[in-house]
């Protein structure tokens, strides 16, 4: 049997071509380290206030380290986990690792990314509601970070979960803000409690390509429909300076902290693991 399955597996790898070939690979690698939750952790990034400097929240960031490769970035497995229909496995567990490791900080809240493919499942709002419940984290001190492009994609289908959730004082934020094409015509829409601000605006400050009109347009659109906003990848203090005098509430970047491990939270705040 096994020389048949090897045999098979030949016949269409020869047939396919090498990026899928990766994908199918990654695929099946993800899913027993999903089974046996070997080499999956999650990172945390800390927010900071615009205003004090004092840390408000943290992202959840997954991290997957395969044996042989190292490290293996979501950008490329988060993908491959939704079509592949592991991202409703792999985003309830980022959700109950985050749940329980926020619980234990003084932080505002935490914020876990959410893919459109978990947001479109009838029973996700169901399930958070049971994480929270599990984790004795308060609802109001959960953020879901959906990005603005699979949100505008899927509005209707991920609708029912948005509301499940705000009922329950869930908080949203719209990911990525402004890469999508209909930001601003759809924002007044969006019954979302913050928004981010890409990198890609932010790394424009004070460079040629200056960004700044764009990001002070999108403060100022959001603070006239009573949204929060953040800038992410914030890297140098001259960015740091300029986003807090627009009028930033928080900011996220590499100048004010890396992604850590649950372990360097609880080493900061002075909590125990
Ligand atoms: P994102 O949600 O936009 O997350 C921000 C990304 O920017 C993270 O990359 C973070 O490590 C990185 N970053 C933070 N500060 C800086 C900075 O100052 N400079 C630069 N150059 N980068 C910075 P990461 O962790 O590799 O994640 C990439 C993307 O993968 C995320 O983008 C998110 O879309 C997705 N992702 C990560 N974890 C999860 C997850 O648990 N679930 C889902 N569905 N997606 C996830
Ligand atoms: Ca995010
Ligand atoms: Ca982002
Ligand atoms: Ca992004």
């Amino acid at each position: 049997a096994k020389s048949a399955g090897k045999g098979r597996y030949t016949f269409f790898a020869e047939g396919m071509d090498a990026s899928l070939r990766r994908r199918k690979e990654i695929e099946t690698a993800l899913r027993a380290a999903l089974e046996t939750r070997t080499g999956l952790e999650v990172f945390y990034q800390p927010l900071y206030s615009a205003q004090s400097g004092a840390i408000t929240g943290a992202e959840a960031l997954v991290r997957w380290r395969r044996p042989q490769q190292g490290f293996i970035s979501p950008t490329i497995f988060v993908p491959i986990a939704e079509e592949a229909g592991l991202i409703e496995q792999l985003g309830e567990w980022v959700l109950e690792q985050a749940c329980r490791a926020a619980v234990k900080w003084p932080i505002g809240t935490i914020s876990v990314n959410v893919s459109a493919v978990q947001l479109r499942n009838a029973h996700f709002a169901e399930r958070v509601t049971e994480i929270l419940k599990q984790s004795g984290l308060e609802p109001a001190r959960l953020e879901v970070e959906i990005t603005e492009t699979s949100f505008i994609e899927n509005a209707a289908n991920c609708q029912p979960n948005l509301t499940a959730l705000r009922a329950r004082g869930v908080k949203i934020a719209l990911d990525d803000f402004g890469t999508g094409y209909s930001s601003f015509t759809h924002l007044r829409n969006f019954d979302v409690d913050r928004i981010k601000i890409d990198r890609s605006f932010v790394s424009g400050i004070g460079s040629t390509e200056d960004g700044s009109p764009i990001i002070q347009a999108i403060i100022d659109l959001a603070k006239a429909s009573g949204l929060k906003v953040t800038a992410e990848g914030v890297e140098t203090a001259e960015q740091r300076f300029f986003l807090s005098q627009i009028g930033c509430n928080s900011l996220q970047g590499y100048l004010l902290s890396r992604p850590m491990p649950a372990k360097a939270m609880d080493a900061v705040f002075r909590v125990g693991g």
